[in-house]
């Protein structure tokens, strides 16, 4: 015989929680599908606006700042809460990983950089120049600009960070994935050639770009370094959000980007939208014709 109960009480499952970039002491797990992440006040900032922007529902439930062990959090919703054994992939999104006026403060004090030559030389021996094979050393901001060279971000404005799949291949290693094909085949095999899953994430990310062409959050702010996250599992489910507002600043009004202008510095266009179209045509042209 089943006894009615007056009360519902779910029981979230416990499940192993997957991190695909950052520093792994930045996050906590927190109770009821919350998580944890280490304080910002950049990304506190936005969280906060995004809550009552158009662009809500793309980006996870924020309830404020926390203290644990004397550590300040930002208490946001696991994304990955609502899904069995999830498959996930961070993409980076933009032209840019870096923020215009972090460029402008490695300008400052000019020094050669050893330890970036070192990086340089360990993924191409042929990148650095007759004078920086020379000194040994490079200047920060011409690292940077290379750096963003080597992956698809400058050629395609967005790149892949990190994929976890349901049998827990795990692989972050896509910092030269930087041609079409390369991304598509990266994507192939994330969705393991599903078709109908590819369909879900397809309409997802038209879905986010139609509201990030109408969003005053977005229009107001350079958004670098920002990600979104897919995720899905074997039930069928497919979603995507957008995650990671470390870098996202505000302009000074009445300055507003189209997030699809080409970067010449000082305009602070990241080319976020332009990677958007970038990754929905390349999805779009994986389906069958
Ligand atoms: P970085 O700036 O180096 O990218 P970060 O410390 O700012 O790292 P995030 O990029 O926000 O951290 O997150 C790192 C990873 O943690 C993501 O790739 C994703 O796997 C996971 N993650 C972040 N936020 C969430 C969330 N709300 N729900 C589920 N997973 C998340
Ligand atoms: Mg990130
Ligand atoms: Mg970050």
């Amino acid at each position: 015989m089943v006894h009615w109960s007056p009360f519902v009480v779910s029981f979230k499952k416990r499940y192993p929680w997957v991190q695909l970039a950052g520093h792994a002491g930045n996050f906590r797990a927190g109770e009821f599908g919350r998580l944890l992440k280490r304080f910002c006040e950049c990304e506190q900032q936005c969280l906060q606006k995004l809550m009552g922007d158009i662009l809500c529902p793309f980006v996870p439930g924020y309830y404020g700042v926390v203290q644990r062990d004397e550590q300040d959090y930002n208490l946001m919703d696991d994304l990955l809460a609502d899904f069995d054994s999830p498959s996930i992939m961070d993409c980076k999104m933009g032209s840019r990983t870096y923020l215009e006026e972090e460029l402008i403060k490695a300008r400052e004090h000019p020094r050669l950089r050893k330890d970036m030559y070192d990086k340089m030389v360990a993924v191409d021996p042929g990148a650095p120049t007759e004078q920086e094979r020379a000194q040994q050393g490079v200047l920060k901001p011409r690292y940077m600009q290379w750096r963003e060279t080597l992956s698809s971000t400058a050629t395609l404005g967005f790149r892949i960070e990190g994929i976890k799949k349901a049998d827990g291949t795990f692989n972050t290693n896509f910092k030269k994935t930087k041609h079409r094909e390369q991304v598509m085949q990266a994507l192939e095999d994330f969705v393991n050639g599903n078709i109908q899953i590819l369909k879900l994430y397809l309409q997802r990310l038209e879905e986010l770009r139609s509201v990030l062409e109408k969003s005053d959050f977005f229009r107001t702010h350079e958004v670098v370094g920002s990600s979104l996250l897919f995720v899905h599992d074997a039930s069928g489910q497919a979603r995507v959000w957008m995650i990671d507002f470390g870098k996202t600043v505000p302009l000074p009004a009445p300055l507003t980007l189209d997030h699809r202008t080409p970067w010449v510095e000082g305009n602070r266009e990241d080319g976020y939208l332009w990677g958007l179209d970038n990754l929905i045509d390349i999805f779009s042209s994986m389906l069958p014709q």
